[in-house]
C-alpha cells in the first residue's frame, strides 16, 4: 500500500490523480486530500477515497467541510497552516497540484518529511529551485516530475546521465491564439485565451498556453529539475500535442516520448513509478494521425520565450519576481484590468524594476524570504 496525498484535489490535475487512485483501491491509502472553495467535490473525493482528512484553504469553508463529512468519521481543517500541516503527516508520495506559489509552502513540508513530491506545481520550481533541492537533498526526499514535457523527458532519459546530452527540447502546442494574426491579439478576450486546442486544464494554465508563459515557466522548470543549462534547453512548437518532448544525445541520437494529450499519463506515471501499470489512456494510432507538424517559436508572437531566458541568465531571485508577477499580471487580464498583450510586458517591467534590489541575485534561502519577493512583485506588477 502506498500512503498518498493529494494537495489541490479538486483541481484539474488533482481530480485525475484521485480518478487514477480510485481505480485502484488495492494499492494506495489516502491520507489527505486538500481543495478550495468546492466543498461538496472535496467532501465527496473524502469519502470515495475513505481520506483520512480533507482541507480547504479557507477559514470561511470550515463549517461547511465538516457538515459535508459529518459522520463519516473523516477529519476535516481549513485555512493555510492546516493545509501545510496536511502536506507533512507522514505519507509516501504527495501528489502537489496546487496552482501558483501557493503551493510552495506545502510541498516544502511534504518533503521536509521525506515524501517523494510528485509535483504539477511547476510554479514552485520556478521561484524556489534551489530552495526545493536542497530540502529534498536533506530530507532524503525526491521530486518526480507531473508536468507532461517533464515526465516526457525524465522517460526519455530512462536513467541516463546528462553527459552524453547536448540538448533537450520540450514541445508546445501554441495555444489558442497560434494562428491568429498578431494585430489581433490585443482584443484577445479571456473567454478565448480559455480555450485549447488540444488539452483540457485549469483555466490558468490554459491562458498561460496562448500567451506561452506556461512554456516560458516549463523552460525554467526543466533547467531546475534535471540541472541543466538553459542554453541546453529548446522550446518546439508542434501544434498536434503528441511528441512531448526528446532528448538529443552528441552521438546523433534523439529520443523522443510520444502520447495522447491526456495528463493521466504523466500523473499515472508519477504515482506508480518506478513500476507502469495500465493506465485507462488511449494508445496513439499514428497511421490515422497520418503526419505530425512542427515550427520554430515566434519570439515576437510570444515574448514569454524571451523572458525566461533572461529570468534564467539572472538567477537568483528572478524566478520568484518572474513568477509572481506573472500571476499578478494574470489575475488583471482575467479581471478584465488589462489586455492580453498588457501581460508580457508588466512582468518585463517588473522584473527591470527590481532587479537592482539588494539581495536580488543571490538565490533565496528560505520560504520567507521566497515569499517576500513574491509579495514585493505582485504590488509591483499591479501598478
Ligand atoms: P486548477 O485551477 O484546476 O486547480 C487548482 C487546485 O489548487 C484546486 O484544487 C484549488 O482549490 C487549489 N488552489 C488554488 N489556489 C489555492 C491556494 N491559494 N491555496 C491552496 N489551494 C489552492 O489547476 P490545474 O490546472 O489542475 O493546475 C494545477 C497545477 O498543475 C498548476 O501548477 C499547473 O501549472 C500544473 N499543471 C497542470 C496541468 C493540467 O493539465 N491542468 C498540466 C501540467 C501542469
Ligand atoms: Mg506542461
Amino acid at each position: 500500500m502506498r500512503r498518498i496525498s493529494i494537495l489541490g484535489a479538486t483541481g484539474s490535475v488533482g481530480a485525475n490523480g484521485v480518478d487514477l487512485i480510485r481505480r485502484d483501491p488495492d494499492r494506495f491509502h489516502t491520507v489527505a486530500l486538500t481543495g478550495g472553495r468546492n466543498i461538496a467535490r472535496l467532501a465527496q473525493m473524502a469519502r470515495d477515497l475513505r481520506a483520512e482528512i480533507a482541507v480547504t484553504a479557507h477559514d470561511d469553508c470550515l463549517e461547511d467541510l465538516r457538515a459535508a463529512l459529518a459522520g463519516t468519521g473523516i477529519a476535516a481543517a481549513a485555512g493555510t497552516q492546516a493545509l501545510v500541516d496536511a502536506a507533512a503527516r507522514p505519507a509516501d508520495w504527495v501528489l502537489s497540484a496546487i496552482v501558483g506559489s501557493a503551493g510552495l509552502a506545502p510541498g516544502l513540508a511534504a518533503m521536509g518529511q521525506g515524501s517523494i513530491l510528485a509535483l504539477a506545481n511547476k510554479e514552485s520550481l520556478v521561484c524556489a529551485g534551489a530552495l526545493l533541492r536542497g530540502t529534498a537533498e536533506r530530507a532524503g526526499a525526491r521530486i518526480l516530475p507531473v508536468d507532461s514535457e517533464h515526465s516526457a523527458l525524465f522517460q526519455a532519459l530512462g536513467g541516463e546521465t546528462l553527459d552524453s546530452v547536448m540538448d533537450v527540447t520540450i514541445t508546445a502546442s501554441g495555444g489558442a491564439f497560434r494562428d491568429w494574426p498578431l494585430e489581433r491579439l490585443a482584443a484577445a478576450t479571456v473567454a478565448e485565451a480559455s480555450t485549447h486546442p488540444n488539452w483540457a486544464m485549469g483555466q490558468r494554465i490554459t491562458i498561460d498556453s496562448a500567451s506561452m508563459f506556461n512554456k516560458a515557466m516549463e523552460v525554467i522548470e526543466a533547467k531546475e529539475f534535471f540541472g541543466l543549462d538553459a542554453r541546453r534547453i529548446k522550446v518546439l512548437v508542434h501544434p498536434e500535442s503528441i511528441i512531448h518532448a526528446m532528448v538529443t544525445h552528441h552521438d546523433g541520437g534523439s529520443i523522443a516520448h510520444l502520447g495522447a494529450p491526456d495528463m493521466r499519463h504523466a500523473i499515472g506515471y508519477a504515482l506508480n513509478w518506478p513500476e507502469r501499470r495500465p493506465l485507462p489512456v488511449p494508445a496513439l494510432d499514428l497511421a490515422a494521425l497520418g503526419r505530425l507538424t512542427f515550427r520554430a517559436p515566434d519570439e515576437t508572437r510570444w515574448p514569454a520565450l524571451r523572458l525566461a531566458r533572461e529570468v534564467m541568465e539572472a538567477g537568483g531571485a528572478a524566478g520568484a519576481v518572474f513568477n509572481a508577477a506573472k500571476e499578478q499580471a494574470l489575475d488583471d487580464f482575467i479581471a478584465g484590468r488589462i489586455r492580453f498583450t498588457d501581460m508580457a510586458p508588466r512582468v518585463e517591467a517588473t522584473l527591470a524594476a527590481l532587479a537592482g534590489m539588494d539581495g536580488f541575485s543571490r538565490d533565496p534561502q528560505d520560504l520567507r524570504s521566497v515569499l517576500d519577493w513574491d509579495a514585493l512583485a505582485r504590488r509591483k506588477a499591479a501598478r
